[in-house]
């Protein structure tokens, strides 16, 4: 399909239940049709972090129960809602935090979380896999991401909220081993019937929030490498921009974002009038101070709130040495402020794994005197 169908407005649940029976009866409706009450439907929100959706970091549950009850016109009346957040985060505090308990009691659904599921190993473009079970025994898979921003990949959108599909050993080593490719890799793997795009106010900078822009909106579509491509102009980002995109398009999950594809709106009168959003600059500034090697995303995003917090930029205060971060410094001696357990081999060093903003603010306010000069 090359269609992107796009829903505007304030009212979320009843949008997301009005755009997905618009396009059941459109261009989903070959999807759509494949649903029987039988089936083990996933539904896979990003709850990356235990903070509430309106911080711009995780799906709006409403979006959720819009799906929810349109599942029910279609009698699968008890789909399963599975994430597992992000490294050092708990995902039943997120389950807590984002609204999901009460969701799930409300309609009587199960929760998982699937740092405690069983995983199977899969290859695909030349990498092996671990994927989490639930996932693959999925007999229709529904991917809820946030439209925003993220530190490391510019933005996170349909592609990458599936690595919430993985274990936490896994998230790791996709940082170890470049992050893009196996993405990419992951999405030929895991191929969801539908994309529900929760772009109400996705935060355009940081994968956990902080920073939401309200920009109203949800999208919906099959082809993931689309909407991505799409999301990635409407952050202001060109696909080329985005190197997961463009291995998922290489590895053949979709195509891009073109003057052919159709964009099928609804509810116009809603629409934002500006929906061009470029707020990274903060990331760009802060990143020739790092030395990422293969960092986890959330230990790098914790550096960079807690340089921001600090004050530190990169034109005023003058920084005599990078801070050093990630998986590459395993095991290896370096000058510099080392960030995380693993460059614990640096002339000074702030652990934790990931260690929190607080922490590394705590620390540096210690430690960055002979670094930094005011
Ligand atoms: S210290 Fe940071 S980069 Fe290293 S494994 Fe832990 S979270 Fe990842």
């Amino acid at each position: 399909m090359t269609t992107i169908n796009i829903i505007y407005g304030t009212a979320i649940l009843e949008m997301t239940y009005k755009l997905l029976r618009e396009t059941a009866a459109g261009n989903i409706t070959e999807t759509v049709k494949r649903l029987r009450s039988d089936m083990k439907v996933v539904i896979k929100p990003n709850l990356v972090v235990a903070k509430p959706a309106n911080e711009g970091a995780t799906t709006h549950p409403e979006i959720v129960e819009g799906i929810v009850r349109f599942l029910k016109d279609f009698g699968v009346t008890k789909p399963v809602i599975a994430e597992g957040s992000w490294l050092g985060e708990q995902t039943g505090k997120a389950f807590s935090c984002c609204g999901y308990d009460v969701l799930a009691k409300r309609y009587g659904l199960q929760l998982v979380d699937t740092k405690k599921e069983n995983t199977v190993k899969k290859n695909a473009c030349g990498l092996t896999l671990g994927i989490c079970n639930i996932f693959l025994e999925a007999d229709f898979l529904i991917n809820v991401p946030v439209l925003k921003g993220h530190c490391q990949t510019v933005m996170t959108c349909c592609l990458k909220n599936l690595k919430g599909c993985i274990p936490d050993s896994e998230k790791r080593r996709y940082h170890n081993i470049g992050l893009h490719k196996p993405v990419a890799a992951l999405n030929t793997i895991l191929k969801p019937d539908l994309h529900v795009i929760d772009g109400i106010c996705g935060d355009p900078v940081f994968e956990e929030g902080g920073n939401p822009v309200t920009a109203n909106r949800i999208l919906l579509g099959t082809d993931p490498v689309l909407l991505d491509s799409y999301g990635a102009a409407l952050l202001g980002y060109t696909a080329d921009e985005i190197e997961y995109i463009h291995y998922a398009k290489e590895y053949g999950a979709g195509n891009l974002f073109n003057t052919d594809t159709k964009i099928n709106e609804f509810q116009t009168e809603n629409r934002p009038k500006n929906t061009v959003q470029n707020q990274s600059r903060l990331v760009r500034e802060l990143a020739p101070l790092i030395e990422d090697r293969n960092a986890c995303s959330a230990c790098y995003a914790a550096l960079i709130f807690a340089l921001h917090k600090l004050g530190v930029n990169n034109s005023g205060r003058k920084i005599t040495e990078t801070f050093k971060i990630g998986q590459g410094f395993r095991g290896k001696q370096s000058t510099g402020i080392g960030i995380g357990d693993c460059a614990k081999g640096c002339e000074q060093h702030i652990s934790g794994c990931p260690p929190s903003a607080a922490a590394i603010v705590r620390a540096l306010k210690n430690v960055t005197a002979g670094f930094l000069n005011s």
